[in-house]
């Protein structure tokens, strides 16, 4: 055991999913030709005003409420000052001081364990452009994401790994899919993770000198670059060194991190209240409003179906890791069937067939689908092994479950004269292991099972087939 141990704390950056950009009615889209999306107010000309986006504060604050925040009645936009290209006005309008909510938490799963991780706070601001580098040997800037609209959720530091970290983004990252704030697409941005690490001995109270670290664009990335730093500091503070304050960012081709500019202080940014922009008021009866659409949250969903339908914790995370799996779940479940069965079905056969964009599910079969298909489980009119067979089929068609089975002749035989016959030749031809099962060897049933199932190609009843067996093998069998 390392005589460190480690603290983080993580700053998310998490795109609003509204129509147009925080200030102006731009709109708030990815992807779009370079500098399409622009107008005076988020090129920062002179002369034009800003405008805050009710949507982008409605979200804002679902956000704040499922991570049990508090929300302050009054808050309060900032002037950031800092200079690069990708920043028209000279700043970003963002909240510091007093920012519209503080003090939340987020328990997260460890190791079969539970923790809860303190927020600090979330605060509203507008993203930055973008710089494109190396595009025929210049930089150009596209202006399209400039005053987009973000949150950023900061954490206390109280996070010891890097898979509780990971952990807690997951957790995150999740809500707000659920919430419909977030995409929760890290690989182009939308949802952005700043860790801020650093080491002290084992037990110590204090806190450690941190260094930030950025360009950690996947979950993967995240714990890498984290655990690659907290072995570079240890190596650092080991051998008699002092770690820098500084932000350090990512490569993960080498897998290390190097120093992109020492830590700025926030009086570097030399903030001070946007005198463009009144107080941000949230009445009571708008977070009374907001509180009201929230919906289940995954956490609550995961705990319901875990007590009500018995489902493993691992299949209740996977349904819950979506808002769509969910609502698909759920849309199963009101058309009726036994909810093990239905989540089992989903996660084995359902969830191959889908494709994900975000927010964005396709599935490949509908709730209607499922449903009757393991209704004619159920019912044994056909087999578990045709109903995979009747999946497939049923898979990216409007046709029914019942129009598949005619179509296909798939009918479970389970006609008793039918079976017999069958069950009696198998028997007749196998003397061997009619032989070790009467000698108490009952296992070998399975086997006479795989027999007749063979001869019917997978149509037979399989527990009609075990009766009839057991029932040949046991009384008059004697010939
Ligand atoms: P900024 O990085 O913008 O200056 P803060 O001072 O609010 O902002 O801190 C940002 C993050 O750094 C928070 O998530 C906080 O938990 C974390 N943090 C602060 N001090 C430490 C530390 N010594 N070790 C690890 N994380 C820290
Ligand atoms: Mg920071
Ligand atoms: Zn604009």
């Amino acid at each position: 055991m390392s005589a460190f141990e480690a603290v983080i704390g993580l700053e998310v950056h998490a795109q609003l999913l509204t129509r147009t950009k925080l200030f102006c009615g731009c709109p708030n889209r990815f992807g779009a030709e370079p500098n399409t999306h622009v107008c005076p107010v988020c090129l920062g000309l002179p002369g034009s005003l800003p405008a805050i986006n009710a949507e982008a504060v409605r979200l804002a604050l679902l956000a704040a409420l499922a991570l049990d925040c508090r929300v302050q009645q009054k808050s309060q936009f900032a002037r950031k000052q800092y200079f690069y290209p990708d920043l028209p006005k000279g700043y970003q309008i963002s909240q510091f001081e007093e920012p519209y909510c503080l003090k939340g938490k987020l328990k997260i799963e460890v190791d079969g364990g539970e923790r809860e991780i303190g927020i600090t706070r979330i605060h509203m601001e507008e993203d930055a452009g973008k710089s494109m580098h190396g595009v025929g040997g210049d930089s150009l800037v596209d202006l399209n994401r400039a005053g987009t609209p973000l949150i950023e959720i900061v954490s206390e530091p109280e996070l010891s790994s890097s898979g509780e970290a990971a952990a807690y983004l997951r957790e995150l990252r999740n809500i707000l899919i659920f919430l419909g704030v977030n995409d929760g697409n890290l690989e182009e941005g939308s949802f952005r993770c700043d860790a801020n690490v650093s080491i002290r001995p084992r037990g110590s109270r204090t806190l450690g000198t941190r260094t930030e670290l950025k360009n950690l664009n996947s979950f993967r990335f995240v714990q890498r670059a984290i655990d690659e730093e907290i072995a570079r500091q240890t190596a650092v503070v080991s051998s008699g060194g002092k770690v820098t304050q500084e932000t350090r960012s990512f490569d993960p081709d080498t897998n290390t991190t190097r120093s992109l500019r020492s830590k700025e202080e926030s009086h570097d940014y030399r903030y001070f209240p946007d005198p463009d922009l009144p107080p941000l008021v949230l009445s009571e009866s708008r977070v009374k409003e907001a509180r009201e659409a929230l919906p289940e949250l995954p956490r609550a969903l995961r705990e319901r179906w875990v007590r009500d339908f018995k489902l493993s914790e691992q299949a209740a995370q996977t349904l819950s890791s979506h808002p769509a799996y969910a609502r698909f779940f759920a849309e199963c479940l009101e058309l009726g069937g036994a909810p093990a069965k239905l989540a089992n079905w989903i996660l084995t056969e359902v969830l191959r067939g889908v494709t994900q964009r975000g927010l964005d599910v396709e599935f490949l079969v509908s709730p209607q689908q499922v449903t009757d298909t393991l209704a004619l489980v159920e019912s044994g009119e056909i087999s578990g092994k045709q109903a995979k067979e009747l999946h497939a089929a049923l898979e990216g068609t409007q046709k029914s479950a019942a129009e598949v089975v005619s179509e296909k002749g798939m009918r479970q035989v389970s006609d008793t004269g039918a079976l017999q016959g069958i069950v009696d030749a198998v028997l007749a031809r196998s003397e061997k292991q009619v032989e070790q099962y009467r000698s108490g060897k009952t296992g070998v049933l399975g086997f006479f099972v795989g027999q007749v199932m063979k001869e019917t190609r997978g149509q037979a009843n399989p527990k009609l087939v075990s009766e009839l067996l057991e029932k040949a093998l046991s009384g008059d069998g004697d010939e």
